[in-house]
C-alpha cells in the first residue's frame, strides 16, 4: 500500500493532508523520516506520525443499545446518528446492520464488514430478530390466538406482494408482546400490529441471533467477541 494512503487509512488525514504531513517530514518508516507519498509499505514495516505507531484499522463489530431519538443512518439529519455514539476512530466506515426507527429502542449492531452484515440481515439466514412491543390495546383470548395464526402463517402488509415470514408471538402481559422475526421489513413490526387494528406505542429489540443487551445501558456500547462474530458466520 501507498504511504499516503496508509496514512489517510490510520489517522484522521486526507490523503492530501497526509501529503503536506510526509512534506512536513513527520513522518517516518522504522525510523528514518520519509517524504514520498508513493513509498510502498508492508505490514512488517513500523510507522510513526506525531509521536504514535500507526496501525490499520481491521474490521470492527459492535453493540449499541440504542436510546430513542437516534437514527440508524449514514446522514446526518434532525437527530444524532448511531455511529456517532461510538468511541473509535473512523466511525464514518461503520454502518448499522439494518435498521431501528428513530423511536425504537435498543439492540443495533454496527460493523464495517458488509459480508458480515449481510449474514444478519439475509432474511434467508433466518436469523431471529426479537422485540417487545407496547400495544395501545389489549391482546388477550380468541384475538390473541387469532394474532399468533396470521403472524405464524404470514401477512400481507399493504403494498407489499409477499406475506411475511413465519414469526411467533408471545405475550408478556394484555398490552406487552413479544415478537420473533427473521426478516427485516420497513416498520415491520408495527405494521403488523397494525394489520390486527392495534398500535405498538414502544418497541425496543431485545435480541439478534444469540446476542442480547446484556447490561448495556441505553447510549452504550461494546466490541462483539470473536465468538460473538463468528455466530454470524
Ligand atoms: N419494526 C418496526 O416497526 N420498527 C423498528 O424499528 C424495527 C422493527
Amino acid at each position: 500500500m501507498r504511504l499516503d494512503r496508509f496514512l489517510a487509512e490510520t489517522t484522521d488525514l486526507t490523503r492530501s493532508l497526509a501529503k503536506k504531513a510526509l512534506h512536513r517530514g513527520e513522518v517516518s518508516i522504522n525510523g528514518i523520516v520519509v517524504k514520498q507519498p508513493a513509498t510502498q509499505v508492508s505490514d512488517e514495516d513500523r510507522i510513526e506520525w506525531a509521536g504514535q505507531t500507526l496501525e490499520l484499522i481491521g474490521l470492527r463489530y459492535v453493540m449499541l443499545n440504542k436510546p430513542s431519538d437516534v437514527e440508524c443512518s449514514a446522514r446526518r439529519g434532525l437527530y444524532p446518528r448511531a455511529v456517532d455514539l461510538i468511541d473509535l476512530p473512523k466511525t464514518e466506515r461503520l454502518q448499522t446492520v439494518g435498521r431501528l426507527d428513530v423511536d425504537t429502542t435498543g439492540l443495533v449492531l454496527l460493523t464495517d464488514d458488509g459480508q458480515w452484515s449481510h449474514r444478519v440481515t439475509s432474511p434467508r439466514r433466518r436469523c431471529a430478530k426479537v422485540y417487545r412491543a407496547v400495544l395501545a390495546e389489549p391482546l388477550v383470548g380468541a384475538a390473541l390466538d387469532e394474532a399468533a395464526r396470521r403472524f405464524e402463517e404470514g401477512i400481507l402488509l399493504e403494498g407489499e406482494e409477499k406475506p411475511t415470514l413465519p414469526a411467533q408471538l408471545a405475550m408478556l402481559g394484555p398490552c406487552e408482546a413479544e415478537l420473533t422475526l427473521y426478516e427485516g421489513r420497513y416498520h415491520q413490526v408495527k405494521r403488523m400490529f397494525a394489520a390486527l387494528g392495534n398500535r405498538v406505542t414502544a418497541l425496543e429489540r431485545i435480541s439478534i441471533g444469540p446476542l442480547t443487551l446484556g447490561s448495556l445501558r441505553p447510549g452504550e456500547w461494546r466490541e462483539l467477541s470473536e465468538a460473538e462474530v463468528a455466530a454470524f458466520v
